[in-house]
């Protein structure tokens, strides 16, 4: 049919359920699987059909199942049970963040991508779930919070396999109506819209409003009718287009941001950017200041004293750098805007990189977020170490571990992803608000009271659920894929109750190595066919469009899967999505990830498998070399590097098949009670994983190590009229200008041999030219097999240090003398970043 307009005709929600639309509008629901079922009894196969999505079950569902649900008691007292926990948690005053951290300022978090559920598709993967899951426990835990994103009208994509296994996309677009979004409204009650210069047009952007429990979210949309068709399409899809697109979606993202925040009067006194992309906000934060005033040198240091960068990305490759001049295409105003000139606001992003052959200075978004906040973090112990090495360039003259980038290791949100029966059955033994501290170890250990059969039977009954979805899955993949009869019959068999099932679901991006598992064909094809000890596997994952060796190993895959040996035994589902995850996390029975070690930069599927008791099988990489201890999962290959990836890919395939065969299998199929049965380590896999790797742990770490610190030290720096950002703009400037002129020579009386507890003189000389010599440290630098130590020279005056220096244990020293600039309140030592090795 020829469409000339479209119009939605709201329920009518009879009077006893009038607030079925209230909670459809609060992704409340996306954790709380009582307030889904209400959604779903509405009709069941509407429910399914549209992703389960609350505000479109509503707006199909006919009037009379509206009105028979309305005067069906039992259905009513579910109702009035789901707004009452509802009311509790949104009107609940006693927080945590109320009693830890009442002082907090209110957080502005900014992410390209979210994942809350796949009703929604503005995600990707695990950095979009991350962030949604972020968002769900500042809301848990009671943070002053609101989230910036964007609204994409197609999504990322819907995969399709084709008869052979190669991955097709398809884009949807999405019907706004139907989503639990609502126009932001300004005080005074208009639909707020920014406008941002992209290029050389003003581009229009609307907000939407989307309530995640307590907080909020605020989601950035360019397709209206005042824009261009190009300018429309800039948030039609999630990393889609080439650069020039990714440039653009990063200005919108950044500058119009901060301009959402501004138009609903929303405070933000800490800003969080969740990778890369979020980084020109602190364009725009700086064109504020700048505005009032400031110099561009204190709007930078006022900026980024309230500015908090994670980075995700340990491979170069991933972290996006942009020709200079693409970058003048779309920063072209700004060094006028910024009262600065080019060079000075590019040197805040420069990257030199190999181009062509050639060594070009890049527009870095990495960089650039390093330079624009004063605090950074990776997401696991081992990322920040890996990132603090990536980037050390920008700080010279540092150690690596002297880096300023610490770490904060992801979580995942129990409540997203544990099963209603495992809730259930955790209740019967965890104290009554254990959903509301959910990070607590000690409490976890009362899951020790669970017993082996109620574990079993709880686990079954998901396994059974799984493999229900997966055939039906699959089947209906086969009959669009014009399969046989026979094939689309055989669907019904797929997978095996009673077999230990393997579950390996992610991005398939190469590092993560989907295809591990099949390089010893005989091999697996032995342990898949074990007589007695059999075990079968589900994949699922979706690579970039544009990643065609991504999209070969979903064939290989798949083609494995149609092999007679595996028929029926390995399984690959199209679409991964966060229903698919949660469908494999809660009824595999272990989880697998074999990424090459140390590229996964944390990893959070294997996390959310623990919670619902299926035990991690995994590198140790990520988040994994941390939660490992022995019992609670199992690891695949050693803690090291290799400098060839073939005999990494050999030796971690070998450890996968030995660990299978001699340790994992024979404990499933062992001893099904008592000692060292397998719910044992189910047991382990659930106390120990789910509070340390709880959402609310992370989020818990990020208000302790970063929010309370940053918004202090943010305000100190702004307060009258940023005065002390001006201060440390100004010293900054003249160190940087004096530097060149300074000079340190020094020498140290090092006998050939001496004991442990001795000392020995160490002594500089120091020029410091215009700098106060009350603003050099001079210090010495011990390095015992690899272990650093400083200690500050003194100064006796005429740019004389020294100091008597302790080697206090045996070994071997390096010993070097260094000076650099710092005064009282940097955020670290190296922030001048000026350093001088004698
Ligand atoms: C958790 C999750 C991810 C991240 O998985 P990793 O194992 O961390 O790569 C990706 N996609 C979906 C849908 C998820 O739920």
């Amino acid at each position: 049919m020829n469409v000339i307009g479209k119009v939605t005709v709201l329920p009518q929600l009879p009077g006893s359920i009038a607030r079925l639309s209230e909670l459809a509008y609060n992704l409340y629901w996306s954790w709380t699987p009582h307030a889904q079922a209400l959604y779903e009894t509405l009709d069941p196969s509407l429910w399914e059909r549209f992703q389960r999505n609350p505000v479109r079950t509503l707006l199909e569902v006919p009037q009379a199942r509206l009105q028979a649900v309305a005067a069906d008691p039992a259905y009513l007292a579910r109702y009035a049970q789901v707004m009452k926990d509802f009311d509790a948690y949104m009107g609940k005053a006693d927080t945590w963040a109320s009693r830890k951290a009442p002082g907090l300022k209110p957080v502005a978090y900014f992410s390209m991508e979210y994942g809350f559920h796949e009703s929604l598709p503005i995600y990707s993967g695990g950095l979009g779930v991350l962030a949604g899951d972020h968002c769900k426990s500042a809301s848990d835990l009671g943070l002053p919070f609101t989230a910036v994103g964007m609204l994409f009208h197609q999504g990322y994509f819907r995969q399709l396999f084709d008869k052979d296994g190669w991955q097709n996309e398809a884009y949807d677009e999405l019907d706004l109506t139907t989503l639990p979004i609502t126009p932001a409204r300004t005080a005074g009650g208009e639909e707020a819209r920014v406008q941002v210069r992209i290029g050389d047009r003003e581009v229009q952007v609307r907000v939407w409003n989307l309530n995640v429990g307590r907080i909020r979210v605020l989601l950035l949309d360019t397709n209206v009718p005042e824009n261009s068709e190009d300018d429309r399409k800039l948030t039609a899809r999630l990393y889609g287009g080439n650069q020039e697109l990714r440039v653009q979606q990063y200005v919108l993202l950044g500058v119009a941001g901060i301009r959402a925040l501004r138009a609903l009067n929303i405070p933000g006194e800490v800003y969080h950017m969740n990778e890369g992309h979020a980084a020109l906000l602190g364009l725009e934060r700086m064109r504020e200041y700048v505005a009032q005033g400031l110099e561009f040198r204190t709007a930078v240091e006022t900026v980024a004293a309230s500015t908090l960068f994670t980075t995700h990305t340990p491979v170069p490759a991933g972290n996006d750098a942009f020709g200079y001049d693409l970058m003048d295409r779309y920063l072209g105003k700004w060094p006028g805007l910024l009262n600065t000139t080019r060079d000075e606001l590019y040197a805040l992003a420069r990257h030199e990189q190999l181009w062509d052959g050639h060594l070009v200075p890049t527009f870095s978004m990495t960089v650039f977020a390093l330079n624009m906040s004063r605090a950074a973090n990776g997401v696991s112990e081992l990322h920040g170490e890996v990132s603090r090495d990536m980037w050390k360039f920008l700080y010279e003259g540092a150690e690596p571990e002297e880096v300023p980038i610490g770490h904060v290791t992801n979580g995942a949100h129990n409540l997203t992803f544990t099963s209603q029966a495992m809730r259930d059955l955790l209740s019967t033994v965890l104290p009554a608000d254990w959903t509301e501290r959910l990070e607590d170890e000690a409490m976890w250990a009362a899951v020790e009271g669970l017993s082996d059969e109620q574990l079993r039977d709880v686990q079954r009954d998901m396994k059974r659920e799984m493999i229900a979805f997966v055939r039906a899955r699959v089947r209906e993949q086969k009959l669009r894929n014009g399969a046989s009869a026979a094939d689309v019959a055989a669907t019904g068999t797929l997978l095996d109750e009673n077999t230990v099932t393997i579950g390996f679901a992610r991005r398939f991006a190469t590092y993560k190595r989907a295809t591990l598992l099949f390089r010893d064909r005989e091999r697996l094809s032995r342990i898949v066919n074990h007589p007695e000890r059999p075990v079968q596997f589900v994949f699922a994952g979706k690579a970039h469009p544009a990643d065609n060796p991504g999209k070969a190993f979903i064939q290989e895959i798949y083609r494995m899967s149609q092999e007679p040996e595996f028929r029926g035994k390995i399984v690959i589902l199209e679409n991964y999505d966060m229903n698919v995850a949660r469908h494999l996390v809660q009824g595999v029975d272990i989880w697998l990830n074999n990424p090459r070690r140390p590229l996964e930069a944390s990893g959070t599927s294997g996390m959310k498998a623990s919670f619902n008791g299926s035990p991690n099988f995994s590198v140790l990489d990520g988040w994994w070399r941390e939660g490992y201890d022995g019992t609670n999962g199992w690891p695949i290959g050693e803690e090291r590097e290799y400098a060839d990836l073939n005999v990494q890919d050999d030796a971690d395939a070998y450890s996968l098949y030995q660990t299978l065969e001699t340790e994992i299998a024979p404990r499933y199929y062992g001893t099904p009670t008592g000692e060292n049965s397998w719910a044992d380590t189910v047991r382990r896999a659930i106390q120990t994983v789910s509070p340390r790797f709880s959402m609310q742990r992370q989020v818990i770490d990020y208000v302790q190590g970063y929010y309370l610190p940053i918004g202090e030290r943010g305000a100190e720096l702004a307060e009258n009229s940023s005065a002390r950002a001006r201060e440390i703009a100004g010293w900054k400037g003249w160190v940087r200008q004096q530097w060149n002129y300074t000079t340190l020579t020094a020498q140290a009386q090092l006998p050939a041999t001496t004991q442990p507890g001795q000392t020995v003189p160490v002594s500089a000389q120091v020029n410091p030219a215009g700098i106060n010599l009350n603003e050099l440290r001079v210090e010495a630098v011990l390095n015992r097999g690899g272990h650093l130590t400083r200690f500050p020279l003194k100064s006796q005056g005429d740019g004389r240090f020294s100091a008597d220096v302790p080697l206090n244990e045996s070994g071997l020293y390096s010993v070097g003398v260094r000076m650099l600039p710092v005064i009282e309140g940097l955020s670290n030592d190296l922030e001048a970043g000026l350093m001088k090795w004698a």
